[in-house]
């Protein structure tokens, strides 16, 4: 995305720079999503965030922010109260809803196209000290069966305190549940999620949510390189695109490779397309092909299942992009990734960056 430029690296603007104040919190551009949770926890409040400890929060929050707290808590942008931005012109900039509230909501889904943010501020909400999280497994025979019941019962009857991310690998299907309410509460829910599927495995436990984040942080510590290619939904997938989900996973080269459905509605619902420059409210899911490796070499195969399967089930989905996971495969991505907000962030971007300062082949263009 970025062939010529420059990179900066803003890992310096991390450090003692999560500062909590009442029901807020500081964040400098730095730092990672493992240091927050963690920082949060003894105060007994959170915003929703990433799951893997490497992403920057900075990073993350600017495309929009998907999380395991998304039916529950919305996206990431929706806690953000202010940010601090370095524009083209050398100027620091404070921008919310009252300072500069053109930039700022750009920021919430096209960041990146318009400064350097060096720090942000979040409202916090309050979370159970204890949540059900975990995992329910189906075998690579059942799953098909499975994920037709819960697509069906997340896309029409769960409670948005039920957070759920479908991941399908050779071995099985997996469903990542958070159930963000009081725990007994949320075994029920479970229940009737889980009514009429088949025999399954289930590591569900009530336990604070920094502990269920940092189990699945230590799947992804290491050198980790992905090819990532998704699109979000508005219905739930057919049981022959699921069909050919499975065909494809069953060939996946490890267990780092995985097809995933990650349910949006509930709280992203929220505000509409037009309230912030992340244009995908009104979608379903996110459903996506993860062709994933270790180290620097390994990549061709994860790459080429990947594609596979993202190709093979690219016709039912959307041409609409989650802009964090970008790829330039994507033909379109103005409309991929902005839809109907793009000639707002144009005009945007032609006041505070008109030299295309913050280019890359994939960024807002002036006009
Ligand atoms: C392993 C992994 C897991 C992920 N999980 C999630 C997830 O759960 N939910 C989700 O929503 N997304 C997720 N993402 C996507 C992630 O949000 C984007 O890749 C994001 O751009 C990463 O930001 P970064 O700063 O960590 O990465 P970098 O590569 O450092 O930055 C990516 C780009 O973001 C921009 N950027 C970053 N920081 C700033 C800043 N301070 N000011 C201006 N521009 C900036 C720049 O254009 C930069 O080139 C994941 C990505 C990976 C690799």
């Amino acid at each position: 995305l970025n062939n010529g430029g420059v990179v900066i690296d803003l890992s310096a603007l991390a450090e003692n720079s999560i500062v909590v104040d009442g029901d807020e919190v500081t964040v400098g551009a730095g730092v990672t999503w493992r240091d927050v949770y963690p920082a949060l926890a003894p105060h007994g409040l959170v915003f929703p965030g990433g799951e893997c400890p490497m992403v920057s929060v900075a990073g993350l929050t600017l495309g929009g922010g998907i999380s395991l707290l998304s039916r529950s808590l919305g996206l990431t942008i929706d806690h953000l109260l202010e940010a601090t931005v370095v524009t083209a012109d050398g100027s620091i900039v404070k921008v919310s809803d009252t300072l500069n509230p053109d930039l700022f909501w750009a920021l919430r889904g096209a960041g990146a196209s318009y400064g350097v943010t060096t720090s942000m501020k979040f409202k916090l909400t309050p979370i159970e000290a204890n949540l059900l999280a975990g995992e329910v497994e189906f075998d690579s025979k059942s799953w098909i069966d499975a994920i037709l019941r819960v697509t069906d019962y997340m896309a029409n009857q769960a409670p948005r305190e039920l957070n759920l991310q479908i991941m399908m690998r050779s071995t099985g299907g997996q469903l990542r549940i958070t159930y963000n309410g009081p725990v007994d509460e949320g075994r029920e829910v479970v229940e009737a999620l889980l009514a009429g599927t088949p025999k399954h495995k289930r590591s569900l436990q009530a336990r604070p949510y920094a502990n269920y984040l940092s189990t699945i942080f230590g799947e992804l510590e290491g050198q980790f390189h992905g090819y990532w290619r998704s699109a979000f939904v508005d219905e739930p997938l057919s049981e022959d695109t699921l069909a050919l989900v499975h065909e494809h996973v069953a060939l996946a080269p490890s267990e780092l490779e995985f097809a995933s459905i990650e349910f949006f509605n509930g709280a992203v619902h929220d505000q509409a397309p037009p309230d912030t420059a992340f244009v995908h409210r009104d979608r379903l899911a996110l459903v996506g092909a993860y062709g994933n490796w270790l180290g620097e070499t390994g990549s061709g195969e994860p790459i080429s299942w990947a594609r596979g399967l993202y190709e093979a089930i690219e016709p039912t989905l959307s041409n609409s992009h989650y802009q964090n996971y970008p790829s330039l495969e994507v033909e379109d991505w103005a409309d991929g990734y902005y839809g109907a907000n793009y000639p707002r962030l144009r005009q945007i971007k032609s006041l505070v960056d008109p030299e295309n300062l913050f280019g890359s082949l994939q960024s807002v263009r002036p006009r």
